[in-house]
């Protein structure tokens, strides 16, 4: 079998800090990481990692979009330029995340979507939407479009899925058959999420009892912690196996709230996302719709221009991890769990990825420690950047 060997990485993975590490890459999976000296003839490529941080392909599951294009363009484009660039960011895997739309609009980019798998996927991988509403409560919108909103309904989430399979869905577990809702994502092997809601505990332990355990974007857009209703953001403390997905560009929340979440959560239990919009990898000054209202990307941040709310991010998951690192001086090794390995687990690739491991895939990222740029990104054991 062809092998690929990557030298001179300092290799970083759940529970694993080595310096000095080869990684061999024989079939799309790692065969061995080792730090002895292992003969490179016979290889059909040689990477030397320059002592960078070699780290699982980050696995974003929350992103609507990067370059000027968003995934409910009606453009056949968009999902190319957008996988084009999350991998440069690094992200291997994705989920594409969709807005507060109409019917139609939902179908039109699952059918983009489709044409990309179809064309097998040239840069980052996805297995599936995410769906971000529409069946959210309409005052807890955020930059989403109040107009679109709907009640929950598996009938629609079916139709969209017959054109291209739905992974996850964030919703208000408060609205009507919110609790059922739970129980039924599950049956078609949806992810069910508490997202853009006012719940509260007693609504979401409802669908808890069906299974729900994740929260969309942790503390943005939900009930905040009051003492005698402790609301979404208390229940993300009291219930320590809710998935919690946080943005952690310290914008969407103060570096004192990150340092809260990743010390006092279980770290099993956080994943890492970006809420990165169409403004993504773009200058200050860009302007754009976004499920028909305006937002600015200004300093860094996209804002809707009437009112103000945070419309998403520019965020990249390397930078991310190192907001993090920095704010709370948590090892690596042990936050690097929370921008892969919690989501493999949870989307059910657990033993494929998300480690740099010997069996599992090798989607790997090079990030350089100085700038925390990805320096090299591989998929399936194949350098692609
Ligand atoms: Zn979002």
């Amino acid at each position: 079998m062809q092998k690929t060997i990557i030298k001179n990485a300092h290799v970083i993975s759940p529970g694993v800090d080595v310096e000095n590490a080869t990684v061999v890459v024989e079939g799309g999976r790692i065969a061995r990481v080792t730090t002895a000296k292992v003969p490179e003839k016979g290889a059909k490529a040689v990477f030397d990692a320059k002592g960078h941080y070699l780290m699982p392909g980050f696995i974003d599951v929350h992103t609507h979009g990067a370059l000027t294009y968003d995934f409910c363009d009606a453009d056949p484009k968009a999902i190319f330029e957008i996988a084009r660039g999350k991998l440069e960011e690094g992200v291997t895997s994705f989920l594409p995340t969709t807005l507060t739309v109409s019917h139609d609009e939902l179908a039109t980019a699952a059918k983009n979507l489709k044409a990309y798998a179809d064309a097998g996927m040239p840069y980052a991988k996805t297995p599936g939407i995410h769906l971000e509403g529409p069946f959210i409560n309409v005052k807890c919108c955020g930059a989403q479009n109040p107009e679109y909103v709907r009640k929950p309904d598996i009938a629609e989430v079916k139709a969209i899925a017959k054109i291209f399979p739905v992974r996850q869905i964030s919703y208000a577990v408060e609205t009507e058959g919110g609790a059922a809702f739970a129980k039924q994502c599950f049956k078609i092997g949806v992810v069910p999420s508490c997202g853009h809601t006012g719940a509260k505990l007693a609504d979401l332990m409802k669908a808890y009892k069906n299974g729900l355990r994740h929260m969309t974007h942790f503390c943005n857009q939900m009930t905040p912690l009051h003492h005698r209703e402790i609301g979404m953001v208390g229940a993300g403390f009291l219930v320590e196996d809710l998935n919690t997905e946080v943005i952690c560009d310290k914008i969407h929340l103060c570096p004192d709230m990150l340092k809260l979440i990743f010390t006092r959560r279980s770290l099993a239990h956080i994943q890492m996302i970006t809420d990165s919009l169409r403004c993504s990898h773009c200058k200050d000054g860009y302007a754009f719709t976004m499920g028909g209202l305006e937002v600015k990307l200004e300093n860094g941040e996209a804002r809707l221009v009437k009112g103000g709310n945070l419309a998403g991010s520019t965020l990249w998951m390397g930078m991310g991890l190192k907001n993090v690192h920095d704010v709370t001086g948590i090892p690596l090794k042990d936050l690097v769990r929370t921008t892969s390995w919690n989501q493999a687990i949870e989307q059910g690739w657990g033993n494929d990825l998300g480690k740099v491991e010997k069996g599992f895939v090798a989607d790997l990222v090079a990030i350089n420690p100085r700038s925390w740029k990805p320096s090299a990104v591989f998929v399936d054991g194949e350098r692609k950047i």
